[in-house]
């Protein structure tokens, strides 16, 4: 009888992949995690339990299939293991990478919750794909036959391109417009290199483009090109743009040099680490090297920052966040290994002013949580009497994004939007009310996750090669 390769979540412990020590961390932007060696992936998808009912699948936006893929990984049969994770998701190594699995698929593994240690999912997925790019098993995009449609793409993030990829490989002709110099959206400009290294995000820009994909790069769309004429150019339009205004602070002292927006800061610090002359970086503006650093906000982007400034050479970094460590947003991960890289945590502590122009400080006002408000979350009261002024030279405000104004930006008033500013589109589909007209990602939701934007591309392409009348079975292969 067949040895049973599964179910080893009592025999064998969970395992991460190696971190690298943190003070070699804090010397560059390369990824902290290792790949797992082949024997050790085999032995950690080993431990699973193979549910009926895998909560995991159910709790992964994409709806993996991932006790299959953790199966055949246990079993050495990579290959296989390969073709099943792609057949669900674009960018495979990109989730395994910088999902909050703590949140979806491992916060969800049934021998997490018996108290064995969730299996690493993540880990196993981007350990999958990483391979089979190595092995060259990475199906280059060649549709059996070219269609005569075309759609316009806005935006070049994870919604847009996974759209994209989808299209092509049905045969669709594809134009994806952005006004950055490269694809990838915040793949590519927001997320630092050590979370996702670069040439992950471009080798999969690459591909599109060598599958047929025409990019329209440095095009602003609204000054570049009006959306009228890229309706007018294509039979259907996706709108992945994004949200990218900034959440401010009214207080005192906003305005004043050494005050900077997080997404300026984690774009510029990308740039440098592609080589690009940046003049804001060498000037010393956008440069943390040598500074005392206060990040306001506990979001992932605020981890993004805090840990970028260490990189940078930051003399100390500090977080303000008004809650808890409890109740922040951002990853309890991420949050553990910014300790480790040395920035220091001031929790229930929000900013009331700032002190000097240009910034030597942050007024600190100390809070504390009172009694939950309509959502049942407890919301911060000050405490009287408790404020302190916090050293810095450089402040960056990370509180969260909003949609642009993209009825007036583009002259398009009849764009519906809601209340928020986000397009209202259908959750499936992604059709707007305007014919042809589709949206996806976050200016549907809303600030979200890599794997939503993911699932709204693949799924609004879906949605339009039905329209067409298209073989959606091609668009899987
Ligand atoms: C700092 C930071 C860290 C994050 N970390 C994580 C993480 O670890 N894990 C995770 O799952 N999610 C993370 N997120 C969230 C995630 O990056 C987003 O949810 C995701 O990128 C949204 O994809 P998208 O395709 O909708 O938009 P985006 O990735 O924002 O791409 C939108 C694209 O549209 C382009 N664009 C916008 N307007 C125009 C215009 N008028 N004309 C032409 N082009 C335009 C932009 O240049 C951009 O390239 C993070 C976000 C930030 C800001
Ligand atoms: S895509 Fe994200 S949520 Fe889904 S299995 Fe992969 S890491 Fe987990």
């Amino acid at each position: 009888m067949a040895k049973q390769p599964m179910l080893k979540f009592t025999t064998v412990s969970r395992d991460m992949p190696e971190k690298r020590m943190p003070n070699l961390r804090r010397e560059d932007f390369k990824e902290i995690y290792a790949e797992y060696a082949d024997e050790k992936a085999q032995e950690q998808s080993s431990r699973c339990s193979q549910c009926g009912v895998p909560y995991c699948q159910t709790h992964c936006p994409l709806h993996n299939n991932i006790p299959d893929w953790l199966r055949l990984t246990a079993e050495g049969r990579l290959k296989e293991a390969y073709e099943i994770s792609q057949a669900t998701n674009t960018f495979p190594e990109i989730c395994g990478r910088i999902c909050p699995q703590d949140r979806l698929c491992e916060g969800n593994c049934v021998i997490e919750q018996s108290g064995h240690g969730t299996v690493t999912i993540g880990s196993v997925e981007k350990y999958i794909t990483d391979t089979a790019w190595e092995n060259g098993w990475v199906q280059a995009i060649k549709p059996k036959t070219e269609r005569a449609e075309s759609v316009g793409i806005i935006g070049a993030g994870p919604g847009g391109l996974a759209a994209a990829d989808v299209l092509r490989r049905a045969g669709v002709q594809v134009t994806i417009y952005d006004r950055y110099d490269r694809a990838g959206g915040l793949l590519t400009y927001g997320i630092p290199g050590f979370k996702l290294e670069k040439d992950v995000v471009m080798r999969r820009n690459d591909q599109l483009a060598e599958g047929g994909a025409n990019f329209e790069l440095n095009c602003d769309v609204g000054v570049d090109i009006s959306f009228a004429d890229i309706r007018a150019k294509h039979d259907a339009v996706i709108i992945a743009t994004g949200v990218y205004k900034t959440r401010d602070i009214q207080a005192p002292g906003v305005g004043g040099v050494g005050l900077e927006r997080a997404i300026d800061f984690l774009t510029i610090s990308n740039r440098k680490s592609f080589g690009d002359a940046v003049e804001e970086f060498d000037s010393g503006r956008f440069n943390a090297q040598g500074k005392k650093v206060v990040v306001i906000g506990g979001g992932d982007t605020a981890m993004d920052c805090v840990r970028t400034s260490i990189r940078q050479g930051a003399t100390s970094v500090k977080c303000l966040y008004r809650r808890d460590r409890a109740n922040m947003p951002g990853s309890q991960r991420e949050v553990q290994n910014a300790e480790e890289e040395g920035v220091v945590f001031e929790w229930l502590s929000a900013p009331k002013g700032f002190v000097g122009d240009p910034v030597t400080g942050v007024m600190v006002q100390k809070m504390r949580l009172g009694a939950p408000d309509v959502s049942g979350r407890q919301a911060p009261e000050v405490i009287e009497g408790a404020d302190y002024v916090e050293e810095a030279d450089l402040v960056i405000m990370a509180l969260g994004f909003e949609p642009e104004d993209l009825p007036k930006l583009w002259n398009t008033p009849e764009l519906p939007v809601n209340r928020w500013g986000t397009i209202k589109a259908d959750y499936i589909t992604g059709a707007t009310d305007l014919d042809g007209v589709y949206a996806v990602g976050d200016i549907v939701r809303g600030a979200s996750l890599v794997v939503w934007a993911i699932k709204d591309g693949r799924d609004c392409a879906q949605a339009i090669l039905e329209k067409m009348g298209a073989s959606v079975a091609i668009a899987a292969e």
